[in-house]
């Protein structure tokens, strides 16, 4: 059995994670976490690229933010929906990876695989729990918590916690120029729109500068959950009000 990895990130396509998470994710590696990368398809309906390419930049991507390993569930690109046998697929993964936080897309979105993946990565979590599942491989094991990424949304909620990654931010841009063949030239990415024709690493830049402000930090990454956090103190708490 594979050893459990601290922080599973999962999202629609190879790119999602390094895009919305990537300086997070190198955080939580700084930290000594281990990091996994579970893309649920190979997005072969893109139209840049072919897949076997983004599979190679993919693998490039996830050594640069240092993760220990990146899988790719193989669902269908464009089709991704919260169906029982998605969910099984989605379980069965989870179980072999065994995290503990597993990271993942906002509830809403442009893209129908982003909002059907964010509820489909929450309810294989509880599948994968399931003593008696039928159809899914492998001993249970739920994951304590499932966050969920705000970055670059334009309607979200307030962030329940943001991460900063002002030490990171740079290995998050190499790790998403791995990508070339999604971002070379492009002004837009996904949910990301770059003003007119200012290049998408501008706008990425100064969205993230954004949410760091928020924290007083130079660069932070948004979350939310379903959760309120817990603090060992009021002593504790940081981010001046002034
Ligand atoms: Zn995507």
């Amino acid at each position: 059995m594979t050893e459990p990895v601290d922080i599973l990130a999962v999202f629609a396509h190879p790119d999602d994670a390094e895009l919305l998470v990537g300086g997070s994710l190198a955080a939580a590696v700084d930290q000594g976490e281990s990091v996994g990368i579970l893309d649920l398809t190979a997005g072969e309906t893109g139209s840049r690229g072919t897949p076997e390419l983004r599979e190679r930049e993919a693998a490039q991507a996830a050594r640069v933010l240092g993760a220990r390993f990146r899988e790719n569930a193989l669902l269908p690109d464009g089709e991704l929906a919260n169906t029982l046998p998605m969910r099984r697929r989605v379980a069965g993964l989870l179980r072999q990876f065994r995290p503990r936080i597993v990271v993942t897309h906002w509830l809403e979105g442009r893209h129908p695989d982003h909002r059907e993946a964010a509820a489909l990565v929450v309810d294989a979590s509880f599948l994968a729990g399931l003593r008696n599942a039928r159809d899914v491989p492998g001993d249970p094991h739920r994951p304590f918590k499932v966050v969920h990424a705000l970055t670059f949304r334009e309607q979200a909620p307030n962030p329940t916690f943001l991460v900063d990654i002002s030490e990171q931010v740079e290995r998050r841009f190499e790790a998403m120029r791995c990508f070339a063949s999604q971002w070379d030239g492009a002004t837009g990415a996904g949910e990301v729109h770059a003003g007119g024709s200012r290049p998408l690493e501008e706008q990425v830049r100064a969205q993230l500068a954004h949410y760091g402000s928020l924290i007083r930090v130079p660069y932070a990454e948004p979350f939310w959950t379903r959760e309120a956090v817990k603090l060992p103190s009021l002593g504790s708490l940081a981010v001046s009000t002034f």
